[in-house]
């Protein structure tokens, strides 16, 4: 694709990608979940300029180290061969590389929950996070053992990483337990991590937030997770949104729905109102003899939209206030009014019952 392809044009072929793979509207379809984690990184990636020239030059690679990092309580998803081999010990019974816990891991995924403002989510923008996350000790390269003389070769495997037990006929291997496989165990851990190999470190990052998220949603940063082990690449980092309440907007899909109180007098002559959209307030004229409970729409003022299709609607819902405090004066007039007015208080029919006018602008 051209370098100076139409962002646009580009960015909404992602979105779409992105809406259609979901992983909400594909339960349990891996297949799915894979398609929209790459349409959410290419669209993260294009809309974040410095991230995408990194990206022009260098690739995928150029984005996720040009970049830094992720943060804690992420919940990992285990190598299900680890798993068989940890409890079930395959690896060992029938002769697995005794290499194992040295092969390359991916690091865990990290997920970091970001609150942002209604109009942040309605109109998008650029957040600054700061994200713990792990980083392999420069002192040790990771061992966790003091450079020149920490590791010593373990004792109990004699530096091969497993020891042999003999069961009935069936020889067995199991990993060495007191080095973990490793052959090696610290015998001076290193100062600047204290033996763990790992240090804890707080990065910045910008997140590129498009408009029109919803609460719930969720972005998936590549590589910014935990550091993976023994050369293996990063884990991802999900920035999980939460949208906070609007004092008067509801958002049901890309509409946006509120409720304007208009008195007696200017529900039975009509009236103006002030209608706070995303863009300039809306002028809305309320025609005269509205009932309480109409319903005005404002085409194309609602949620810009980052699922694809169009933009929402702003529904405006009509609440008749009936005063309760009367002046002396309000109280005469109303009686005038009131003695004019024809009398009908034969219950209505049902079918009239609850009907609301609707009112397209
Ligand atoms: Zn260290
Ligand atoms: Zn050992």
């Amino acid at each position: 694709m051209a370098r100076d392809a139409d962002d646009q044009a580009i960015k909404g072929a992602y979105r779409k990608l992105a809406l259609q793979h979901h992983p909400d509207r594909n339960p349990g379809n891996h297949q799915a979940e894979e398609s929209f984690k790459e349409a959410a990184e290419a669209y993260s990636v294009l809309g974040d300029p410095q991230k995408r020239s990194a990206y022009d030059r260098f690739g995928h690679q150029g984005v996720s180290t040009a970049a830094g990092n992720g943060g804690f309580d992420g919940a990992g998803f285990p190598d299900l061969g680890d798993i068989l081999n940890d409890v079930f010990g395959f690896g060992d019974v029938f002769g697995g590389s005794r290499q194992r816990r040295n092969r390359a891991q991916r690091g865990e995924d990290v997920r970091y929950d970001l609150e942002i403002s209604f109009e942040d989510s309605l109109r998008g923008l650029t957040a600054d996070i700061q994200v713990p996350r792990l980083e392999e000790c420069g002192r040790c390269k990771g061992k966790g053992a003091e450079p020149d003389d920490g590791l010593v070769t373990c004792p109990t495997c004699r530096g091969r990483g497993e020891v042999i037990y003999q069961q009935a006929f069936l020889s067995v291997r199991r990993t060495c337990s007191q080095c973990s496989g490793r052959g090696q165990i610290i015998r001076r851990p290193c100062k600047e991590c204290k033996g763990d190999g790992y240090l804890r470190r707080e990065r910045k990052l910008k997140v590129n937030i498009p408009a029109g998220v919803d609460d719930g949603n969720r972005l998936r940063l590549s590589q910014e997770g935990q550091p993976g082990a023994n050369g293996g690449p990063p884990g991802d980092l999900y920035v999980v949104l939460k949208v906070k309440e609007h004092a008067f907007f509801e958002r049901r899909g890309n509409d946006l729905h509120c409720t304007i109180p208009v008195n007696v007098g200017q529900a039975a002559l009509g009236a103006d109102i002030e209608i706070p959209t995303l863009e300039e307030p809306y002028r809305l004229k309320i025609p005269e003899g509205s009932q309480n409970g109409a319903q005005f729409r404002l085409r194309h003022l609602g949620v810009p939209p980052v699922n694809g299709g169009g933009r929402g609607d702003i529904y405006v819902h009509i609440e008749v206030q009936v005063p309760t405090k009367l002046t002396r004066e309000q109280r005469k007039l109303l009686e005038q009014l009131r003695d004019t007015l024809p009398v009908e208080n034969q219950p209505a029919e049902k079918s009239l019952l609850g009907k609301v006018r609707d009112y397209f602008m």
